[in-house]
C-alpha cells in the first residue's frame, strides 16, 4: 500500500509530483518523500506524516530540476520510521539511483540475507533496498540492464519508479499485482499509481504499463523494455474493493463502476427487506448505491466520516465508548431513527470497526441492522503489498458465518461472493489475485524468521 508518482522533462518537476501525491494520499499517510534531480545533484526530502504535513513552500523550492519522483507510504514491511520512508537514494558505480516501490517482495527477505551474508550493508528495513543493492553489485553502461537483471532476482509485487542523472525509470512485475499508468502532461512523460493524479495535473493517461513492462524515459526518448513472463498473471482485485480511489481507471474498468457493479450483485446474492441502505464511508460508498439500485430501497447517507482526522489526534484522558471509530464516523439520527438499515461496506478485516458501526447504528435508533460487505470473508493476508494483520486476527480465519454475526451483532450478514466480485470485473477471473480470500498465493513467499534466523515458506494450504 503505497502511492508513487514521476515526471520527466517538466519544468515544476517536483511541484507536480507534489501534487501528484496529494492525489495519491489515499495510498498510504505514514511517510512522503520527493526526490528532484537539477542536472548536478539529487535534493531529497522525506518525513513523517501526509504529503501537506512533509512538503512546506520552502521545501519544495529547494527540490529544483525537470525530473522528480515521489512517494506516500504506508508500511508493508519494516517499520514506520523514518529511515524507511521512500525515496531511498544511493550512490552507485553508475551514479546516483532513487527508488519508490509500492508492493512486497515476496523474496525479499531470502534475497536480503543472501546479500548481507555477502557483506552488504542495508540502511532501511524496507525490502525495496534490496533492489538497489542487486543493482550496485552488478554495474552496467546502461543503468536499464542493471535494473532488468536485478528485476530477474526478486519475486512478488512491484510497481517501481526509479530516477537516476539519465532519466526516469518505471517497472511493473510481471503478474501485474499492483497497478501504474503513463501519462503526458505538458509534452512531458508521467508515471503515477493511479489516474486520478493525472486528472488533477490535466495530464493525459496513455495506459497502464504492461506486467513486466520496464520504460525507460530520457528526456524526449523512450524505450520499452520486457521481463520474462511469468506463468500466472495476479492482478490485486483487491485494488477495485478498497484501495483505489473510485475515480480511478485500475486494471481497464473504473473503480467506481466495479464498485457500483459489486453492490447491484450483492443485493441479488443477499436480499433483505429493510427501509434504507446506508454506506460506510467512504468505502460502502459506490457498493451501497449498487445494492439500492438492484434492490430498488432508497439509498441515504446515514453516516458521516470526518475528513480531518489526523494521525495525531488527542485521546480525552476519560474513556469514550467506542472513541476511535466515532471520531471518524458518526450516524444522522434523522435519517437512521425508526428505520430498518442495510448497512454496506467493503470488508471485514478484525470485525472490531463493524461492530462498533453496528452498535452506533442502532443506538441513533435503528430498528433493524442488516450488514452486507461487497467482498468475501477476508481469511488470508496479503503478501503482496496489502496490509493486512495476522492470520489469526483475522475474524473469518477463525470463525465461520454465524459466529461473525454473533460478534458484529447485527440482524443479518452476507458477504458477496467470490464469483460475484469476480463477474464484477472486466478481465478473465484467472487473472486477478485472490489469495486474500482463498489461500492461493499465486507467486511462493518465503520469510525469515526472526526468532530462528532461517528461511520458511508460509504455508498456503487452506486450513479450514
Ligand atoms: P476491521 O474489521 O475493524 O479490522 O476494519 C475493517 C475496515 O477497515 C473496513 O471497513 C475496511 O474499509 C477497512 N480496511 C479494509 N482493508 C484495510 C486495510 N488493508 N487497511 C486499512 N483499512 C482496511
Amino acid at each position: 500500500m503505497c502511492g508513487i508518482f514521476g515526471i520527466e522533462s517538466h519544468d515544476e518537476a517536483a511541484s507536480f509530483v507534489y501534487l501528484g501525491l496529494y492525489a495519491l494520499q489515499h495510498r498510504g499517510q505514514e511517510s512522503a518523500g520527493l526526490v528532484a534531480w537539477d542536472g548536478t545533484r539529487m535534493c531529497v526530502e522525506r518525513g513523517m506524516g501526509q504529503v501537506a504535513d512533509v512538503f512546506r513552500p520552502a521545501v519544495l523550492e529547494r527540490l529544483g530540476g525537470q525530473r522528480a519522483l515521489g512517494h506516500t507510504r504506508y508500511s508493508t514491511t519494516g517499520t514506520s520510521v523514518l529511515s524507511n520512508a521512500q525515496p531511498i537514494v544511493v550512490k552507485t558505480a553508475m551514479g546516483p539511483i532513487a527508488i519508490v516501490h509500492n508492493g512486497h517482495l515476496s523474496n525479499g527477505a531470502e534475497v536480503r540475507e543472501r546479500l548481507e551474508r555477502r557483506g552488504s550493508i542495508f540502511q532501511t528495513t524496507s525490502d525495496t533496498e534490496v533492489i538497489l543493492h542487486l543493482m550496485a553489485m552488478n554495474p552496467r553502461p546502461d543503468v536499464v540492464d542493471s535494473l532488468l537483471l536485478a528485476l530477474q532476482e526478486v519475486r512478488g509485487a512491484y510497481s517501481l519508479l526509479l530516477l537516476t542523472d539519465q532519466g526516469l525509470i518505471a517497472a511493473r512485475d510481471p503478474h501485474g499485482f499492483r497497478p501504474l499508468v503513463m501519462g503526458e502532461c505538458q509534452g512531458a512523460r508521467c508515471f503515477s499509481s493511479e489516474s486520478c493524479a493525472f486528472d488533477l495535473l490535466g495530464a493525459t493517461s496513455l495506459g497502464e504499463l504492461e506486467p513486466g513492462e520496464v520504460v525507460a524515459v530520457r528526456g524526449r526518448d523512450i524505450e520499452r523494455y520486457s521481463l520474462p513472463k511469468a506463468q500466472v498473471p495476479a492482478r490485486c482485485v483487491f485494488e477495485h474493493v478498497y484501495f483505489a480511489r473510485p475515480d480511478s481507471e485500475v486494471f481497464g474498468d473504473a473503480v467506481s463502476e466495479v464498485r457500483t457493479a459489486m453492490g447491484v450483485r450483492l443485493a441479488e446474492e443477499s436480499p433483505v427487506s429493510a427501509d434504507v441502505v446506508v454506506p460506510v464511508p467512504d468505502s460502502g460508498l459506490f457498493p451501497a448505491i449498487g445494492f439500492s439500485r438492484g434492490s430498488d430501497i432508497p439509498f441515504e447517507h446515514g453516516m458521516i466520516r470526518n475528513h480531518y482526522v489526523g494521525r495525531t489526534f488527542i485521546q480525552p484522558e476519560q474513556s469514550i465508548r467506542d472513541f476511535g471509530v466515532r471520531v471518524k464516523l458518526n450516524p444522522v439520527r434523522r435519517l437512521i431513527e425508526g428505520r430498518r438499515i442495510v448497512l454496506v461496506d467493503d470488508s471485514i478485516v478484525r470485525g472490531t470497526t463493524s461492530r462498533k458501526i453496528v452498535r452506533m447504528v442502532r443506538e441513533a435508533g435503528a430498528t433493524e441492522v442488516h450488514l452486507r460487505i461487497s467482498s468475501p470473508p477476508t481469511r488470508w493476508p496479503c503478501h503482496y503489498g496489502i496490509d493486512t494483520p495476522r492470520r489469526d486476527d483475522l475474524i473469518a480465519a477463525r470463525y465461520d458465518l454465524e459466529e461473525i454475526l454473533g460478534y458484529v451483532e447485527a440482524d443479518s450478514l452476507a458477504y458477496l461472493s467470490l464469483e460475484g466480485l469476480l463477474d464484477s470485473v472486466s478481465g478473465p477471473p484467472d487473472s486477478y489475485c485472490n489469495a486474500c480470500w482463498t489461500g492461493d498465493y499465486r507467486v511462493p513467499i518465503s520469510t525469515i524468521d526472526p526468532k530462528q534466523g532461517r528461511l520458511f515458506p508460509i504455508r498456503t494450504e487452506d486450513s479450514q
